[in-house]
């Protein structure tokens, strides 16, 4: 048992072999929450309200009270959270299998281009453009957009304006791509969405949302450090709380790279 893979992979971290990344944001109430029309329901923004502290209310502890809706900083989209998934068995928080919350990870990094285009939509070809050089996306695999966007401030985050959001995102056809040909366990981003800012506005509306949990996809969003992580041969870990029927929660997401 001790020459096992399992043990094997334990000292593999001990010895420092194996890295762990936080690829997750900080929850506070500055935290960006996605702004949606006013004709629709509002998701609560992050909050924390102290019970105790050592103090008359609790002598020897310290706790909190927090709320959030459940799309609040970097967070799990389940396939449940939209009407086009809704239908799949073990689509939810609670009952996704958990051997669904460990899978390898493809990074495509397309920061320059985001950089100098706020609207700058990841295309298939330059998809395959990508797996020309590190190899083809495997099934099951998540594709990580790695865009730096998590260096923006707040209001720079979400990067609002008259015309709606402008933040980068998959274009329209990639997604069914990357679910069907590619077949994808799901999307992330570094947005405080899976989809680009104006996919309101795609054909059909955020496709990354009706045809990833379409496809019995999921979605990661407000990723940070995929600038530390390489191309392939990541393992994320991703288990969203586990909310009875949940859509989503907030999820603190982890990445295994080889040093
Ligand atoms: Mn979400």
């Amino acid at each position: 048992m001790s020459q096992g893979s399992l043990a094997q992979f334990a000292q593999a971290l001990a010895s420092g072999e194996i890295r762990i990344v936080d690829l997750t944001q900080p929850l506070n109430s500055s935290t960006a929450t996605i702004q949606l029309p006013p004709e629709f329901g509002k998701t609560w923004p992050f909050r924390l309200e102290e019970i105790s502290k050592y103090d008359s209310r609790g002598p020897a502890w310290y706790w909190n009270n927090f709320a959030c809706g459940e799309h609040t900083g970097t967070h799990f989209d389940a396939p449940i959270h939209w009407v086009s998934g809704k239908d799949y068995p073990k689509n939810a928080t609670d009952d996704i299998p958990v051997g669904k919350f460990v899978a390898p990870a493809c990074v495509i990094d397309v920061s320059q281009e985001a950089t100098k285009d706020a609207d700058f939509l990841l295309t298939i070809e330059r998809v395959k453009r990508w797996e020309q050089e590190y190899g083809r996306i495997d099934a099951g695999s998540w594709v990580l957009m790695r865009t730096d966007w998590s260096k923006r401030e707040s209001a720079e985050f979400l990067n609002m304006k008259e015309d709606g959001a402008h933040v980068p995102g998959p274009h329209p056809e990639l997604v069914p791509f990357l679910a069907k040909e590619r077949d994808v366990i799901g999307w992330g981003s570094e947005g405080v969405g899976t989809d680009a800012g104006q996919a309101f506005r795609f054909d059909p509306p955020f496709p990354c949302h009706s045809i990833m949990h379409g496809h019995n996809k999921f979605g990661l969003a407000s990723l940070c450090n995929l600038d530390q992580l390489p191309p392939k041969g990541t393992l994320l870990i991703t288990p969203p709380l586990k909310i009875t029927k949940g859509s989503g929660s907030p999820c603190r997401v982890l990445a295994l790279v080889q040093a």
